[in-house]
């Protein structure tokens, strides 16, 4: 074995155990935290890696900074090849060749593009970073990113110069095995040039000295990855695998908590409060998180003041993993403040509430983070084991686990079709043979403006000939606010409730106006045995017009918007059919404001928010209202019973009440049936 091999070996040796140390003492960490499985669904969840890992699609749709980190993702794999090849020179000398593609033009060519593409990726960034200063690219540890930055620029000069070498050698007539053909090499032939004034000897020298430099920036890369936020190059694609549940986006569909009351011991925790009572994946989405700040981009918190930032979940969670890890790993579990309080010692109270739990953050991230299952799990252990929560919420649990509606009344659900003669099943004969059940919801059944929608609901369907009928007061809350606050004890109970109600009566096919209801209904009562199909009424009444069964005469008050619900769109994708039926209703295109569709901007009432006050920065109605002025709509359109609430209220607090109206879609496609 040569001298040559010998360094090499140990070198390689040492990078590699380093690089297991790293991560093992990573993983291990994993292990303190609540067990959870992951494996379900495995074609879903390969098909979203590719997806997202090779095909880079989230990140794709990010301009440049997307792009330029596409070009790093690629450009990092193709140098695997560049290390692979240096460790095969270290060991059996520079006629070593990689299996199959060594010494091929095509490999040439693609170690000279990419290695000169990640040069030019690290230059942007060096430049993004350090000369523009631009925020959204601040990292947690400066120094983590510097070392990283050094590490790749300096593998890829070092590759260049050593190739140079290789270059001027095989010029003068010594035979290097191990060079592609020299016109896939434009880069390093360029370098080759640059040093062909120099000596052979000092050529050698600078040759050798870059070819150990690079083996060198291979092992310290290889050691301070698995410890720093660079970490998430393994990581990154691993979350992606692991999402939650693979089919639907966090906050979609939140996960269940398994409540056995009869069986509670003082063991029993719900929600969680320390790192140990998280899930596994709450602590590996830290690892995993880029710190690109494209989540807190979006964050309607974040964008109006607020305390929360999703991208600093994230990183004050790892920064928490990173203090109490080592000392879990060393035993120390019991020590005094090793496991403390998440809320409270990394994060305020008003970081935790102000979350809407739009998805903007899960949406943009391009590892598939899961921020809001996270915020609830924190949020479930403050409601049901501290106590902790904001007093508005007290006032809605007590009135959804008194009267079933958020707003406490007793009132009869039906008394807002008075006069319409809608049939309720179970009390009305003509009800028993029903085409769809309309769930009317607590917003249609008690908000003024909301019931006008659901009159105007009624309308439409009678207008299109369509059997309907509702479950009057049989129906309760969905328990959609509950669950987002962290009542996961009331949501369940609501829930078994309507399920239980729902399957007794036969309901298929369920129509709601409500996105809350609607998703609820439709994504989380399976986790309660309730399978029904669950349409909105947008998708409905968009059905209803393409198949014919709905003639509408257009007409319209000028200028329209539409804001997209963020439990419609981005957690169910549902954007073109609002669109379309605005379209057929009114015959006009709709304005859209410059935060649309995926990228909508919240409203400020999801996650239970719609209950409780803000008191921190501008509020999010108002940010979304102005937004939207600046369109100057004769309508603002919506899908959404509580959207059309924020809508409505940020509007009176503009200049131009008078000149604006909030509508909700079914009211436009009502006035259309009028005009005939
Ligand atoms: S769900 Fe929305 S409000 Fe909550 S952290 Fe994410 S972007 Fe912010
Ligand atoms: S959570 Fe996702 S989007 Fe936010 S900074 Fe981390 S990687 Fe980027």
């Amino acid at each position: 074995m040569t001298l040559s091999a010998i360094i090499m070996a140990a070198i390689l040796a040492a990078g590699l155990v380093a690089f297991a140390m790293g991560v093992v003492v990573r993983l291990r960490v994993l292990g303190f935290a609540r067990a959870e499985v992951r494996w379900d669904e495995l074609p879903l969840r390969i098909e979203r890696v590719v997806e997202n890992v090779f095909g880079q699609k989230k990140l794709l749709q990010r301009g440049w900074r997307g792009l330029m980190h596409v070009m790093f993702f690629y450009g990092f794999l193709v140098l695997q090849t560049v290390m692979l090849q240096v460790v095969g020179e270290g060991l059996f000398g520079f006629d070593f060749k990689l299996p199959l593609v060594g010494g091929t033009a095509a490999l040439g060519w693609m170690q000279e593009i990419f290695s000169g593409v990640v040069l030019v990726a690290v230059a942007m960034a060096v430049w993004q970073r350090y000369i523009a200063k631009n925020p959204h690219v601040k990292a947690h540890s400066e120094f983590d990113a510097l070392v990283v930055l050094c590490g790749i620029s300096g593998l890829i000069l070092t590759y260049f110069v050593t190739n140079g070498m290789l270059i001027n050698k095989h010029l003068a007539g010594e035979a290097i095995g191990s060079l592609p053909p020299l016109e896939s090499l434009p880069i390093s032939r360029a370098f080759a040039n640059g040093m062909s004034g120099m000596s052979a000897g000092v050529q050698s020298g600078l040759g050798h000295v870059s070819f150990w430099l690079h083996a060198g920036f291979f092992v310290a890369l290889l050691t301070w990855v698995p410890r720093g936020k660079h970490f998430h190059l393994i990581t990154g694609p691993l979350n992606v695998f692991f999402n939650g549940n693979a089919t639907h986006r966090s906050g979609a569909a939140l996960k269940k908590t398994e409540i056995d009351l009869d069986n509670m011991t003082e063991d029993t925790v719900f929600g969680a409060s320390t790192l140990e009572q998280l899930s596994w994946k709450s602590i590996f989405d830290t690892y995993a998180c880029t710190e690109c700040g494209r989540c807190q981009d979006q964050c309607p918190a974040y964008n109006t003041g607020k305390a929360l930032t999703p991208k600093g979940l994230n990183v004050e969670l790892r920064k928490e993993v990173e203090r109490a890890g080592p000392l879990l790993l060393q035993g120390k579990r019991d020590q005094d403040g090793v496991l403390r309080p998440i809320i409270s010692e990394v994060f305020s109270e008003e970081f935790l509430w102000a979350c809407t739990t739009c998805g903007a953050c899960v949406y943009e991230c391009p590892v598939d983070i899961e921020h809001i299952d996270t915020l609830v799990e924190l949020r479930r252990y403050q409601v049901m084991m501290a106590s902790k929560f904001p007093k508005e919420a007290t006032q809605i649990f007590k009135n959804l686990e008194r009267k079933g509606n958020p707003w406490g009344l007793s009132d009869s659900r039906v008394d807002w079709a008075k006069g319409l003669g809608v049939p309720v099943v179970g009390e009305d004969g003509e009800a028993k043979d029903f085409e769809v059940l309309y769930w009317v919801g607590c917003a249609g059944s008690f908000d003024d403006a909301a019931k006008k929608t659901a009159r105007a609901l009624v309308q439409v369907l009678r207008a299109a000939g369509v059997k309907f009928a509702t479950i009057g007061d049989a129906e309760t809350c969905t328990g959609d606010s509950a669950r987002r606050l962290g009542n996961e004890m009331l949501f369940q109970q609501l829930a078994q409730q309507n399920v239980d109600t729902l399957k007794s009566l036969g309901a298929t096919r369920i129509l709601s106006h409500c996105p809350h209801c609607f998703n609820t209904i439709k994504n989380e009562y399976p986790q309660f045995g309730g399978h029904f199909e669950v349409i909105h009424h947008s998708e409905f009444i968009a059905e209803l017009i393409r198949t014919g069964r709905l003639k509408l005469t257009q007409k319209n008050e000028g200028t329209i918007t539409f804001h997209d619900s963020c439990y419609l769109g981005r957690h169910n994708g549902v954007y073109d059919a609002p669109r379309d039926v605005i379209a057929q209703a009114t015959g006009l295109e709709i304005t859209e404001m410059p935060r649309s569709r995926e990228r909508g901007f919240c409203c400020g009432a999801g996650g239970g928010r719609m209950w409780l006050e803000e008191h921190t920065g501008k509020r999010i109605n108002v940010e979304r209202v102005d937004e939207a002025m600046g369109l100057r709509p004769k309508e603002i359109a919506a899908a959404c019973p509580f959207c059309a609430t924020m809508l409505t209220d940020g509007v009176k607090q503009t200049d131009n009440e008078a000149a604006v109206k909030v509508v909700d879609i079914a009211q436009i496609v009502a006035r259309s049936l009028d005009a005939r």
